[in-house]
């Protein structure tokens, strides 16, 4: 079995006890089978890393895990944003676990026209988050913003971070996918020739953009079309896709990694 490793929202210092939500304890004496005295690693996006030791379990399931000392440092996350439109609920899951896997730094759900998903359920969207960075090794959990229209996400975009916009359709409407005309250019010679600046990616739904919300995007300041080739993707795909784009030709895929 591997070294359970959680995420606990709590300061850390030398020697500190801390006590872990009931889930947690759940996780590490029923799932990871630890027993009292057993090593865990713990981050709290703040801290780096920690050895620790289950300490004790109560009878009522909750534990308390002493902290042993920091094994890892803090290290910045990459400062790239997820803007994408909920689809439905497995597909919505879906793209929160992997845009964390892929290290995106803020994820914010924008309401579309064509947006399907009713409701957007934050907290367990959080939770998928939070499992996802225990899993991946990652020292943070990424920023789940509430649900926003995209108009509002347009109209209050910082100056200065760039926007890709995954734009499949060219520009004819009566021609299948909008033909050629007005296409996007691929992602990677767009980011060859963008300047050196923070980096969001916006993904639609299912059904795509409608005209005007397209217009709206395209003549943002701060939007970049950008293809992600012939193939029209599923939004969890696009999602999927363009992050390990950004991550290998402008991210934290550049840098050597060290045997941990
Ligand atoms: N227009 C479509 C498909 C939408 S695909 C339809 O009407 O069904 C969902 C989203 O994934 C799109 O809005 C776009 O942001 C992204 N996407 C999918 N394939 C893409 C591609 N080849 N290039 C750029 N973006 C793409």
């Amino acid at each position: 079995m591997p070294i359970p490793r959680l995420f606990l929202d709590q300061p850390f210092r030398p020697g500190a006890r801390l006590v872990c939500s009931p889930d947690q304890a759940g996780y590490l004496t029923r799932v990871m089978r630890l027993q009292a005295g057993g090593a865990l690693r713990v981050f709290n996006g703040q801290d780096g890393e920690w050895a620790a030791t289950l300490a004790e379990v109560g009878r009522r399931g909750e534990a308390v895990i002493a902290l042993d000392r920091q094994t890892r440092v803090q290290a910045a996350t990459p400062d790239l944003w997820l803007l994408f439109a909920p689809v439905k609920r497995q597909a919505t899951d879906l793209i929160v676990e992997k845009a964390t896997e892929l290290g995106a730094s803020r994820l914010q759900p924008v309401i579309t026209r064509r947006t399907i998903a009713e409701t957007v359920r934050l907290e367990r969207l959080l939770l998928i988050a939070r499992e996802a960075a225990e899993q991946t090794e990652r020292l943070d959990l990424p920023a789940i913003a509430a649900p926003m229209a995209l108009a509002k996400a347009l109209g209050a975009w910082a100056p200065g971070r760039l926007l890709l916009f995954a734009d499949e359709a060219g520009e004819c409407p009566d021609q299948p996918w909008g033909g050629q005309q007005g296409r996007a250019r691929p992602i990677a010679e767009v980011l060859a020739a963008a300047p050196e600046a923070p980096l969001a990616v916006l993904i639609g739904p299912e059904g795509g953009f409608d005209v005007e919300e397209r217009r709206a995007i395209r003549s943002h300041p701060a939007a970049l079309p950008v293809s992600l080739g012939p193939r029209i993707l599923r939004a969890e795909t696009a999602v999927i896709a363009a992050l390990a784009v950004i991550q290998a030709l402008k991210g934290d895929w550049r840098e050597r990694v060290e045997a941990p």
